[in-house]
């Protein structure tokens, strides 16, 4: 398999190409056509296996195929600490550099009027801990009336860390509309089972 069998826009090919990335891992060969096809998923993957770019990939081709002429954010991740945040900022840098796609960055320790300036200027994709967004920002729903996609990125550790409830509350602020993928390091987790059942509509089950 390759990365040219997912359809993907050149500009994120080129990316692929410069990070000499040759072959889709498991879970992205699995999951990248799913999230293609717009279906919500649940996705077991631990660090390490290529998760990022699993929904990076797919999340920026929806964004970039199709234009959503309103302006706002149109992905949401959430991810349980400040060190993962940053992780997933460097990949998103990584593959949206050939592209105008632009990311904004909101956890703890840095600039808050920097992090304000990602939820209000027309910035794509938002990369957050839900605390960080909730503890910072009187959020409404106007935020989140055109997200298209929402991540929950190592669901079972942001369960295990507390924040089951700012997730929902973040969730219940989004568009109704919105495909949603949860990734965790294991799917038997019960809060992950419960918060599974809440967030997602028939979602296609990726367990490696
Ligand atoms: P992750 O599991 O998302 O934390 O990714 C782990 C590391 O694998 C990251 O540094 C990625 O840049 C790298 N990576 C992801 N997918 C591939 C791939 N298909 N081929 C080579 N490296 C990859």
């Amino acid at each position: 398999p390759s990365f040219t069998e997912f359809g993907l826009d050149n500009r994120l090919l080129l990316a692929i190409d410069k990070l000499g990335f040759e072959t889709p891992t498991p879970v992205q060969q699995q999951a990248i056509p799913a999230i293609l096809e717009h279906r919500d998923c649940l996705v077991s993957a631990e660090t390490g296996s290529g998760k990022t770019a699993a929904y990076l990939l797919p999340l920026m081709q929806k964004l970039l195929v199709s234009p959503d002429k309103a302006i706002g954010i149109k992905a949401l991740i959430l991810c349980p600490t400040r060190e993962l945040a940053q992780q997933i900022f460097g990949q998103c840098q990584q593959f949206s550099e050939f592209t105008s796609l632009k990311t904004g960055l909101i956890t703890g320790g840095s600039d808050f009027k920097k992090q304000q300036t990602a939820l209000t200027h027309n910035t794509d994709i938002i990369i957050a801990t839900p605390g960080r967004l909730l503890e910072q920002f009187q959020l409404s729903t106007t935020y989140f009336q055109h997200l298209n996609v929402l991540i929950l990125d190592e669901a079972d550790r942001m369960l295990d860390m507390g924040f089951s409830d700012d997730v929902l509350r973040i969730v219940e602020l989004c568009n109704n509309q919105r495909q949603t993928l949860l990734f965790s390091a294991t799917l038997t987790h019960f809060g992950v089972i419960k918060i599974a059942d809440k967030v997602l509509k028939t979602p296609k089950v990726v367990a490696l």
